[in-house]
């Protein structure tokens, strides 16, 4: 029999009608064994996930603002789906606990993780399967960084005495054996811990849309759906804007080649999408796999002559960069110029410092920053082999009247990123799409 997990995202658990019918999904097929829960999401657009009611609960808590009814929002997300899924299960003495370790007594993370925890509790219930803490299968150091070795050996033991298990997503323990959470939807990177660690043949992701779209649902109407992508692309994606799966959720998967496939709770019918390893995707070279995108960049146009001649000059760049903890996402440059494009709010956090420390250390001729970009990424993995994709590209956004702000080419050649007005971002997204997929 062959062996998978299986993760459920917020909106797959988001009240007690959700879960029973992914209870009625795992009991669907025997293979089914171990199921990774996120905390309750959003039913409805207006709804809050409870993760962000829980950070807001301890935030209140710990400028000594009163939190009940913060916190009374969530008793009551839980209350119903234990009321409605039938179960046995008393929270009143969890939520008690909870309220006294607000005042103090434990970190911002350990609040947050406590979605993730009931809601694994209460399905392992409705399953009747064992529960199992994610805190004794994911390993972190003290500086947060995941201890491979130890996590993968403990997952494996648990394996090994349980045949079916739930299992809390989104954090582990670190070595003084407090709580450590991933970052925001890391529930995904759980599912491909576990997923490695017990050697699946598949890492199921169920969450509420039929799989990875073409382009973001929000923006363009009905995009296509896409039934095969690599890896690689899926990264490209992700890491573009595509919040579907966590943008590091395949790198566990990647030597193994797990093939991850993402599927619709609501329509469990649909085919979804399969991520499989980049070997494993015939290329076609005529198609792009998808289009995503961010807002909110910052450009930082920097002009010294003959810079190449100073042979220190992007050391000094990049430790302005390094000691102001900036992120660099991109680094356009021509002869006598260079831009770098970074997050808009960590460059507001530190502006002067940064402009100033540039000034003093690299001695440009001109330096001058633009916000309000947006970076368009369009991905295939075929693109390399096809001539002509960027003219395509650049003649459509030319038609639609947005200018081209920047064009950046990976050296994978897996896609090519635009930056433009951030106004104009919805309607260049569409303008491609309708160039390129539809
Ligand atoms: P979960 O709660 O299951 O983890 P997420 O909210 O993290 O779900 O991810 C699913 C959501 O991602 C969808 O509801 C959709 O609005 C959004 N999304 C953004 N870009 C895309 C895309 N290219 N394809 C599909 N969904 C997308
Ligand atoms: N509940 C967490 C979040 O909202 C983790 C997850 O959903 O994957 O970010
Ligand atoms: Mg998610």
């Amino acid at each position: 029999m062959s062996l998978i997990v299986s993760k459920f995202g917020g909106t797959s658990l988001a009240s007690s009608k959700a879960i029973l019918q992914v209870a009625n999904i795992i009991k669907e097929d025997k293979s089914r064994r171990y199921i990774v829960a996120s905390a309750p999401g959003k039913k409805k657009n207006e709804d809050t996930k409870v993760t962000d009611l829980l950070y807001l609960t301890y935030d209140l808590a710990s400028h000594d603002i009163t939190f009940t009814d913060t916190l009374d929002k969530v008793i009551k997300k839980y209350k119903e789906i234990i009321d409605g899924c039938n179960i046995d299960l008393d929270i009143d003495d969890f939520f008690a606990k909870l309220s006294d370790e607000l005042k103090g007594k434990v970190s911002r993370e350990y609040i947050a993780s406590r979605g993730e925890y009931l809601n694994a509790l209460i399905l392992s219930k409705v399953l009747g399967y064992d529960f199992i803490d994610a805190r004794d299968l994911i390993f972190f150091d003290n500086d947060g960084n995941f201890i491979e070795s130890k996590s993968y050996q403990a997952i494996e033991d648990m394996k090994n005495k349980h045949e079916y298990a739930v299992i809390p997503g989104f954090y582990g323990e670190n070595l003084d054996k407090k709580i450590k959470t991933f970052s925001r939807g890391g529930s995904d990177l759980t599912g491909s811990i576990i997923s490695k660690g017990v050697m699946a043949d598949l890492y199921e992701n169920w969450t509420d849309v039929s799989g990875f779209l073409s382009a973001d649902p929000r923006i363009v109407k009905n995009p296509k759906q896409i039934e095969k992508i690599t890896y690689s692309e899926l990264r490209e994606l992700s890491y573009a804007g595509a919040s579907v799966l966590h943008e590091e959720a395949i790198l566990p998967l990647i030597n193994d080649g797990i093939t991850i496939q993402v599927k619709n709770t609501f329509k469990p019918q649909d085919k979804g999408t399969l991520i499989v390893s980049d070997s494993a995707k015939k290329e076609n070279s005529s198609d792009i796999t998808g289009i995503s995108g961010k807002k909110h960049f910052s450009v930082i146009n920097i002009e010294k002559i003959q810079m190449k001649k100073d042979k220190s000059f992007y050391r000094k760049l990049m430790s302005v960069l390094e000691v102001n903890r900036i992120e660099l996402e991109h680094m356009p440059t021509s002869i006598d110029s260079i831009s770098l494009i970074v997050k808009e709010n960590q460059l507001a956090s530190n502006y002067e410092t940064i402009i100033n420390e540039i000034k003093t250390f690299c001695s440009p001729n001109d330096i001058s920053v633009e916000s309000n970009i947006a970076l368009i990424t369009v991905v295939g993995a075929g693109m390399k082999n096809h001539v002509g994709l960027s003219a395509k590209l650049f003649s459509a956004l030319a038609e639609a009247n947005i200018n081209i702000r920047m064009i950046i080419q990976g050296s994978s050649e897996l896609n090519i990123i635009i930056g433009i007005n951030q106004d104009y971002y919805e309607k260049a997204i569409d303008v491609i799409y309708k160039a390129f997929i539809n």
